[in-house]
């Protein structure tokens, strides 16, 4: 039975010496990847958590979501954010071509998903997007990343991951990665899928055509969706991320067929019905998954500070 995370005042000596080298690895990984990613051009923006549209986290066969938190501000109803992609999306299409936000995400995951060790109902995206781009441009972004992520830190956080135990623990990723369609591991796994691929794995794989949300470009030619999730061996997804709908009339009968609520996509189905929605491609990195998965810990909640485990409400 996994231990589920506990509040930092309730914590041993040895456990908070853990703690404390968990959080040079995750340092070391937020320097890396910030400054990856602004090396190549890409504008860092600063998050909201406000807003009248967020992620609708539907249809998504990954998603458990017990409640979606709105409240009124000014006579107007809003929500925390579930995901910045309706920001990423608009910003992307105006002022910024290449941009990167560190966004928190609320998600009040099923209180079950507690024991998945893999669930936190707040974590923190490292959320990108590129005009213009193509599917496999942002694959071969994230894989360098993620390779030369692993190869920093062998030197980087070396003695934080000596005293986890893990120096050894995660080895360099080969590039490229691997990439299977879903329907090939439907076939091969079932619909656990998801389940069975983390255990069979040595290095990083892709995930593509996975059938989501309204955003994530569906080709109508052959039904197939261009999106793609990352796995990382024995945990599992870490990133999500896809080339995008632009266009007005896909946007809208995807709502139509998904029974997405339009008024609350109000801007974004304006500036596509506009033709001001450009086309791009990007994805969201979870970083406490990522950070989990390199020091090895059994919950990812327990990379948090201030952990959010899915059914318990702490003070802080
Ligand atoms: N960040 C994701 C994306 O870029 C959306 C999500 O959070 O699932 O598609
Ligand atoms: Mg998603």
């Amino acid at each position: 039975m996994m231990r589920t995370p506990r509040p930092l005042e309730s914590l041993t000596g040895k456990e908070l010496t853990r703690k404390r080298s968990i959080a040079g690895v995750s340092t070391r990984t937020l320097l890396y990847l910030t400054g990856t990613l602004a090396a190549r051009g890409f504008e860092w923006l600063l998050p909201v958590v406000l807003s009248k549209s967020t992620d609708p986290l539907w249809p998504d066969p990954g998603a458990s979501i017990e409640k979606r938190v709105e409240t009124d501000i000014y006579g107007e109803t809003v929500r925390t954010t579930q995901s910045m992609i309706i920001h990423k999306l608009v910003a992307c299409s105006t002022a910024y071509p290449k941009l990167f936000v560190l966004s928190p995400n609320v998600r009040i995951e099923k209180r079950e998903r507690r024991a998945t060790g893999w669930h936190s109902y707040e974590f923190t995206q490292l959320d990108f997007e590129v005009r213009d781009a193509s599917s496999g441009s942002v694959r071969t972004l994230v894989e360098s990343a993620v390779s030369g992520l692993v190869r920093d830190l062998q030197k980087s956080a070396r003695a934080e991951l000596e005293s986890l135990g893990r120096l050894r623990g995660v080895k360099v990723p080969e590039t490229p990665f691997r990439a299977y369609d879903r329907e090939t591991l439907v076939d091969r796994y079932g619909e656990g899928w998801e389940h069975e691929l983390p255990g069979a794995i040595r290095n990083p794989v892709w995930v593509t055509n996975i059938p989501r949300e309204f955003y994530d470009f569906e080709d109508p030619a052959t039904g197939k969706w261009d999106n793609y999730d990352l796995f990382v061996p024995e945990r599992g997804e870490i990133l999500s991320g896809a080339r995008r709908e632009w266009e007005y009339s896909r946007m809208a009968s995807k709502m139509a067929r998904d029974g997405v609520r339009k008024e609350n996509y109000a801007l974004i189905l304006r500036l596509a019905r506009e033709g001001r929605l450009r086309p791009s491609a990007g994805g969201g990195i979870g970083v406490e998954r990522l950070v989990s998965w390199v020091v090895g810990s059994r919950h990812v909640g327990e990379v948090q500070p201030f952990p959010k485990v899915p059914g318990v409400v702490y003070e802080l």
